[in-house]
């Protein structure tokens, strides 16, 4: 039980067979890190972004401050913040737009593609940060790679601006979410993003057509079903081929349910919120690959 867990908390997650396996954190909030020794976990697999975004769009400085105590906490350890994935289960008045059907609509990057020059705000502050750590930068909802070029080409935008203005700054490594189908049947496609990132909240409810946030079809909504582990299989695999850094940071990777099943088709990177670090570590040592 409980007391089990607690005792893998400290140590370094592995398999029973002694596979070492990665396990990050997620955080909503930077106040969250607060509650987590960076002892116990190997970095922030998700930074979520979009707390920022409540009723008045943040500054970058604000956003900067946010992301430079996650950094700092972290120490030298790989910190993973997600650009704005608003829209869809994630609104933000004055951002986002009515949709009959935001979850296919206008969210996640396709959202701030849209509106550059709230982007670009975030993306300052993004590459400011970067002195700070080691930070790694990804984006939500990617479907093809002409929106990964677009957001790539944004940084290098703005970090030659920086440049010019003599202002400290980085350019981290830029990697993608596969939470789209289209990304995890053709992870080809995106060979030139520097890290992958698995959404199993998303991407079990674009293959299951189960939305992620209603009851009715909760049963549906299962990132064990063989399709969905087949989409994971297939991003493992090309990129274990490709020498891409994959990792999985949904849900899934804090469930003890689905860690074997997870494991078994190839992942060796998961990331799990706080509450579930020791029961995911736990999960991970009573697996035999
Ligand atoms: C996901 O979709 O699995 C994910 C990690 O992102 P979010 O839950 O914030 O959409
Ligand atoms: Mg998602």
């Amino acid at each position: 039980g409980r007391e089990v867990a607690r005792t893998y908390l400290a140590q370094p997650a592995a398999t029973r067979d002694g596979t070492s396996i990665r396990v990050q954190v997620n955080i909503a909030d930077p106040s969250d890190v607060e509650t987590v020794d960076i002892g116990h976990c190997d970095g922030v697999g998700l930074m979520r972004t979009e707390f920022l975004f409540g009723k008045v769009l943040p500054d970058e400085g604000t956003q900067l401050a946010a992301y430079r105590k996650v950094l700092e906490w972290a120490g030298g350890k790989p910190v993973t913040i997600r650009t704005v994935d608003a829209g869809g289960d994630k609104p933000v008045p004055g951002f986002t737009v009515e949709e009959t059907n935001p979850f296919l609509g206008l969210r996640g990057i396709r959202l701030s593609l849209a509106r550059p020059e709230i982007f670009r705000v975030q993306i300052r502050a993004l590459l400011r940060a970067a002195v700070h750590g080691n930070l790694k930068v990804m984006v939500p909802m990617v479907a093809v790679p002409g929106e990964y070029a677009a957001a790539a080409a944004l940084f290098s935008d703005e970090a030659a601006m920086l440049a010019k203005a003599g202002v400290p700054h980085k350019m981290p490594p830029l990697g993608i979410m596969v939470e789209v189908p289209s990304v995890a049947v053709a992870p080809e496609l995106f060979s030139d993003a520097a890290f992958f990132s698995i959404g199993s909240n998303d991407l079990t409810q674009y293959v299951l057509a189960a939305a992620r946030d209603n009851g009715r079809v909760a049963a549906l909504h299962d990132v064990g079903h063989p399709a969905v582990l087949r989409l994971i299989g297939n991003v493992a695999a090309f990129a274990r081929e490709q020498k891409i850094p994959v990792s999985l940071c949904g849900d899934a990777g804090g469930d003890p349910a689905a860690i074997p099943a997870l494991l078994a088709a190839g992942l060796r990177d998961l990331s799990a919120v706080p509450a579930q670090l020791a029961a995911a570590k736990a999960a991970i040592a009573a697996v035999e690959l």
